[in-house]
């Protein structure tokens, strides 16, 4: 059975023994392990189930660390980890020689961040490597942002979860690479596209739906609940054609009602679009318990971090 633990002291030991620990951070709960073994790296591709062409993220304490991570750091990503670290910003960037090819999938470069929660900081402090960590999903279902959605998923599994509340902003990071000296953005996550472009200017976007994907959030079915998921611009249309038993509602503002509406979520009753990103796979993981024949998302204003719900919602409900 998975162990929540408070004792950022019994995770350090753990992954000290190249063992595996969930970890907080304020998007979503990682799968963390020594990013320098690869006894570690194994088990969270075994246990996640996630394949091996799938790269990881490096999790550092501070931007002081970044040199051991990457060989080449360009003035724009400088500025950009300047303005956002700690935070929900990961650097694609050439990497140094010494970082796994399981980390990168082999790849010349690596993905890096430093996460800001307390608890995960505490413990990056502990240790004296970096750690590796994809979302604590298995491969392709919603990201946890609880501990209880880490130690469901893995409930069979030995795997201590280190608690640390529920993630604050609760989608995953901005990844940004470079190419030829000009930023990319690899994946929408928890920074919007406008708040990069404020520092470093126009961004070129390159979150394409392929099948060999840079990123692994850029895998075109993925964060998907097992219930059936539509994606609609107005939810009265869709509860007429989906006249069906049981109908679960993700809403961004407004409650609907009628016989066929087990529950609905609503993400931001104020229209706030950080409280929704925050509270969005929190409603997935629910609708999904409540054996339901169809979960119903409405389409989210396509601007600032309603285009990055927008995008986990249509790669939830990818066919
Ligand atoms: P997860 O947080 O589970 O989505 O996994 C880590 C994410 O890091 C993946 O989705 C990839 O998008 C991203 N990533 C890791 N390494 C690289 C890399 N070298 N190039 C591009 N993206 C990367
Ligand atoms: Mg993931």
């Amino acid at each position: 059975m998975a162990l929540i633990s408070t004792s950022s002291r019994d995770a350090a030991a753990l992954l000290n023994q190249n063992e595996i620990v969930a970890i907080p951070t304020e998007t979503v709960y990682g799968l963390a392990g020594n990013a320098y073994s690869e006894k570690a790296l194994k088990k969270i591709f075994e246990l996640k189930k996630r394949p091996f062409y799938n790269p990881l993220i490096v999790h550092i304490k501070s931007g002081a660390d970044l040199n051991q991570i990457a060989s080449e750091i360009p003035e724009q990503a400088k500025l950009l980890a300047d303005v956002f670290w700690p935070g929900p910003l990961t650097l694609v960037l050439k990497r140094q020689h010494t970082i796994p090819d399981l980390v990168t999938a082999g790849k010349d470069t690596v993905a890096v961040r430093v996460p800001n929660h307390p608890v995960t900081l505490a413990l990056l402090e502990q240790l004296n490597f970096p750690l590796a960590a994809p979302s604590a999903n298995p491969f392709g279902s919603i990201s946890p942002t609880k501990a209880e959605h880490v130690a469901n998923y893995f409930a069979t599994s030995s795997l201590t979860v280190l608690e640390g509340g529920e993630c604050r902003s609760g989608i995953e990071s901005t990844i940004i690479g470079f190419e030829d000296e000009s930023a990319v953005l690899y994946r929408l996550g928890s920074i919007t596209i406008e708040e990069i472009e404020a520092v470093i200017g126009s961004l070129k976007i390159k979150t394409h739906k392929g099948e060999a994907p840079l990123a692994p959030g850029m895998l075109s079915k993925h964060y998907a609940p097992k219930t059936t998921t539509v994606l609609t611009e107005t939810i009265s249309q869709a509860l007429v054609l989906f006249a069906t038993k049981r109908i679960g509602l993700l809403t961004y503002q407004d409650h609907f009602e009628n016989k066929n509406i087990v529950a609905n979520e609503i993400l931001s009753p104020t229209g706030d679009l950080t409280e929704a990103a925050s509270q969005l796979y929190n409603a997935l993981h629910k609708l999904d318990q409540l054996e339901l024949d169809v979960i119903i998302a409405e389409r989210f204003p396509d601007h600032g971090l309603g285009r990055t719900i927008n995008d986990r919602l249509e790669r939830a409900t990818k066919k």
